[in-house]
């Protein structure tokens, strides 16, 4: 196919998810077909090769071009490409991958229940939520709390859990089950005075503030990312984790991690709940499980609530809930494969180690900037992010896009990092096959794109 018949048929039926539709009309939003991938690039169909610091949408872990993960993915389908995993049903590719991840989860956890992409995982996980306090008796207990500048998916109760208006306006969002508390976001604590852990101490009264306002029996739960990822990239403070389970746990309200970007190594240990000492009781996953290579989620299950489900599909029967693809043979084998892959490469390691070396290098690139706030991240994600005036902690009009230009600046020099969807952030998440010298071309590159934008 011609360059120029893709591009009219682009435009022509192709609905972009998450575009500024009229301005993909106009022809002025970007237009790329990426052809290829291998490693850390990917290549378009004019044959220009791009350094993806963003691993697609922090998903592409194990980096592209992955034959063992394709061969893996074909041999399945040869042999069986789909049956369902209804009343007992199962491929071995789904049963083998359940049991690798409970062997990496974290302590407590007892069963893996599939699906597609983030977005229904975390919607099965609000119906086992429900479910299990309707089992209990206690059908009022049925809120859950999530925090402004969360991103949990982009559904009903999804979007409604995610706390970024883009997915509430024109929506009729959130849903009133759902409820939005403190972000855990020192750069924008209410008053620069206070110290990381007094910010901690602030946020946790919020929380506590809020469940007393609504009242302890009608929150059933609260789910949060254990590093904050699409708000902002914003790793939690001192002390925070700890202190928001206590409130939990003396309110007997659930504790959900959306380890979507975190599970299976982007912070440089398996699950984020390990890495900030969370106990879960719900465990979100899907993009590292597969390393996207096909489309696959799950919700780990922990111990307490399947006790509970369990017993109650006995009054019940079947749990009414389920997709036709729950469990596809076909992710389930690339989640195999991928999970492999992960340990023979030692990748989880080199993403501790080299993310840690990418976080130095854009701290010591830009970290002096008199418009850069903040260089932060953990493992192998980072962010930098601008202000107008940084002694006085004033940020920049979001009119003049500065985020969004130098994103632009640094795509000119063949590195993509996104644009944060909220704020003048700039977001780094690539895969885990990341080399020392590649994240000192990142920095270098960044320092170019920041000070061409901000002179
Ligand atoms: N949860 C988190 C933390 C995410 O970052 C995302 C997607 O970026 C989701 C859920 C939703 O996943 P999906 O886009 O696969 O539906």
């Amino acid at each position: 196919l011609r360059n120029d018949q893709i591009d009219e048929w682009d435009r022509e039926a192709f609905f972009h998810p998450s575009t500024h539709l009229a301005q993909h009309a106009r022809g002025e939003a970007p237009n790329r077909v990426i052809r290829t991938g291998s490693g850390c690039h990917i290549e378009d169909r004019e044959g220009t090769k791009l350094l993806d610091a963003f691993a697609g949408l922090y998903c592409v872990n194990v980096g592209y071009g992955r034959t063992e993960i394709a061969e893996a993915i074909a041999e399945q389908a040869k042999e069986l490409a789909y049956y369902h995993a209804y009343v007992g049903h199962g491929t071995e590719a789904s049963i083998t991958l359940a049991k690798m991840i409970l062997d990496r989860a974290p302590k407590g956890m007892s069963k893996v229940y599939f699906g597609l992409g983030g977005s229904d995982a975390n919607e099965t996980n609000v119906k086992l939520i429900w479910y299990y306090n309707n089992i209990l008796g206690r059908p009022e207990k049925k809120k859950i709390i999530s925090r402004w500048r969360g991103y949990h998916g982009s559904g009903l109760v999804t979007g409604s859990l995610t706390g970024l208006e883009l997915f509430h306006k024109k929506f009729d969002l959130p849903l009133a089950q759902v409820i939005h508390t403190e972000a855990p976001y020192y750069l924008r604590r209410p008053n620069k005075g206070m110290s990381e852990a007094e910010f901690t101490a602030y946020c946790v009264a919020e929380l506590e503030a809020l469940i007393e306002r609504e009242g302890p029996d009608t929150i059933a739960a609260f789910i949060g990312e254990p590093l904050m990822g699409t708000g902002g990239i914003v790793p939690p403070p001192e002390g925070y984790w700890p202190a928001i389970q206590e409130v939990l746990d003396r309110h007997d309200i659930l504790l959900v991690a959306d380890e979507v970007v975190t599970g299976f190594g982007r912070l440089g240990s398996m699950f984020g709940s390990d890495h900030y000492g969370i106990r879960p009781d719900l465990i979100t996953i899907a993009k590292g499980l597969t390393s996207a290579y096909a489309p696959l989620s799950g919700s780990i299950v922990g111990d307490k609530m399947w006790k509970v489900l369990e017993q109650g599909t006995d009054e019940n029967g079947p749990i009414g809930h389920g997709w036709t693809y729950s469990a596809h043979p076909i992710g389930a084998a690339a989640g195999v494969a991928n999970l492999k892959l992960l340990d023979e490469l030692n990748l989880i390691e080199n993403a501790g180690r080299v993310g840690a070396y990418l976080n130095k290098a854009l701290a010591e690139a830009v970290g002096d900037h008199a418009h850069v706030a903040e260089v932060r991240g953990e493992g192998m994600i980072a962010a930098v992010e601008f202000q107008k005036d940084v002694e006085a902690g004033e940020f920049f009009d979001p009119a003049d896009k500065v985020g969004a230009r130098i994103s632009a600046k640094l795509l000119e020099q063949g590195v993509i990092a996104r644009a944060m969807p909220q704020g003048d952030i700039l977001g780094f998440a690539p895969p885990f096959c990341l080399t020392e010298s590649q994240a000192d071309e990142i920095a270098g590159k960044t320092a170019k794109a920041v000070a061409e934008v901000l002179t």
